[in-house]
């Protein structure tokens, strides 16, 4: 999707555009928006004792508590990249936008502190009260149900035809607490949240024409794609509980971030393909779309953690189960990054994205 800036001609350069831009806001454009956003997350964000002074002013003040730090976490979400009007209910893209940030301060054991939404939407897409309504309900239900209030934002019209959105999350954590990636160390047992594959799984499926556009969704956990559950409750017990040495959010794929994890610590990892969780959606699916959906199919937002072999890790922590899948190695000369056992006890590379036979 190429989103190249218009050029409007000679004679409409910065001050003509911040002219017209002055004249949209003050038509109602932007500045309605802004009113909009304010009143909905007024109603509908979760209320932090942390949060001073919310949306309305020139920043936002935050006050965090004693013996706590804060973790920040920025991601883009692009039409064309990470998501499509065409396929993606206004209600999808908003709570998307939302679950991307919330999974990374859910990754580090955070609890949210505050959100911030830079918003740049085609003309015609701002003037679409039912999408920018799904929009604001999508990331604002999501965002009751995490506590995390929306603080603060920007609102552009978008050069380009394209929705472009970028959150920005704050989260706190006890001082030097926060789980990392760089703490598993060889002997460490390795575990993942739920299950995996089943967003890679509703993806394939909308490509294939079953468009499954869903508007109110049922059970939340069965729509892994359009509607991602972070796991900031199992992040948040993991640090309380020091239950992990290391964790990472799956959000490309165990083949790719258990990758980055064992990079940060210094060692090498080996998972057993059988213990893999096998999403739902998956069932009838044949082997190899199993294979490539549960290693390296993207977007499942479930946690990877690694756990001192001492520590009783439970089956689950809330209604999310806890399988352990692998294990930390030391790294030693031809070994692999990554290896995966296969239940006959073949060994292969498992790279990211792909794999190939060890020699
Ligand atoms: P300024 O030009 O001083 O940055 P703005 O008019 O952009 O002020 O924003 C006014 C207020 O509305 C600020 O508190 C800002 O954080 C908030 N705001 C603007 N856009 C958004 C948005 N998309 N989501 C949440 N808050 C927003
Ligand atoms: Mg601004």
């Amino acid at each position: 999707v190429s989103c190249a800036l218009k050029s409007k001609g000679p004679g409409h350069g910065y001050a003509e555009a911040m002219r017209d831009k002055r004249a949209r806001a003050q038509a109602g454009g932007e500045l309605a928006l802004i009113e909009r956003i304010r009143r909905a997350a007024k109603h509908r964000s979760g209320g932090r004792s942390e949060l001073r002074l919310g949306i309305g002013d020139d920043c936002a003040i935050l006050r965090p508590r004693r013996g706590e730090e804060i973790v920040v976490t920025t991601d883009f979400s692009l039409e064309g990249r990470h998501f499509r009007r065409d396929w993606h209910e206004p209600q999808s893209v908003g709570h998307r936008v939302l679950a991307r940030g919330l999974s990374d301060l859910a990754a580090m054991g955070a609890r949210p502190v505050a959100a911030f939404l830079s918003l740049a939407l085609p003309r015609q897409a701002a003037q679409d009260a039912a999408w920018v309504g799904g929009f604001l309900d999508g990331l604002l239900a999501l965002a009751k149900r995490s506590a995390t209030p929306l603080a603060g934002g920007d609102t552009s019209e978008s050069p380009c035809d394209l929705v472009l959105a970028d959150i920005v999350l704050l989260g706190a954590v006890p001082q030097g607490r926060a789980l990392r990636r760089d703490g598993a160390r060889p002997g460490d047992r390795i575990f993942v949240t739920g299950a995996l594959g089943g967003a890679a799984a509703q993806l394939a499926a909308i490509k294939h024409g079953a468009r499954q556009k869903n508007v109110a969704p049922g059970p939340l956990d069965e729509s892994p794609h359009f509607f991602p559950q972070p796991r900031l409750h199992v992040g948040q017990v993991l640090l309380a509980k020091r239950l992990a040495t290391a964790a990472i959010d799956l959000s490309d794929g165990i083949s790719t971030d258990l990758r980055h994890l064992c990079k940060a610590s210094g060692v090498v990892a080996e998972i057993y393909r059988e213990r893999l969780p096998v999403h739902t959606l998956l069932q009838g699916a044949g082997d190899e779309v199993i294979s490539a959906a549960t290693l390296h199919g993207g977007e499942d937002y479930e946690l990877l953690f690694t756990a001192d072999p001492k520590v009783r890790v439970p089956r689950r922590i809330g209604k999310v189960a806890l399988t352990e899948v692998g294990r930390v190695t030391e790294p030693r000369r031809g070994r692999s990054m990554v290896t995966l056992v296969e239940p006959n006890g073949k060994r292969l590379t498992l790279a990211p994205g792909g794999w190939e036979h060890l020699r």
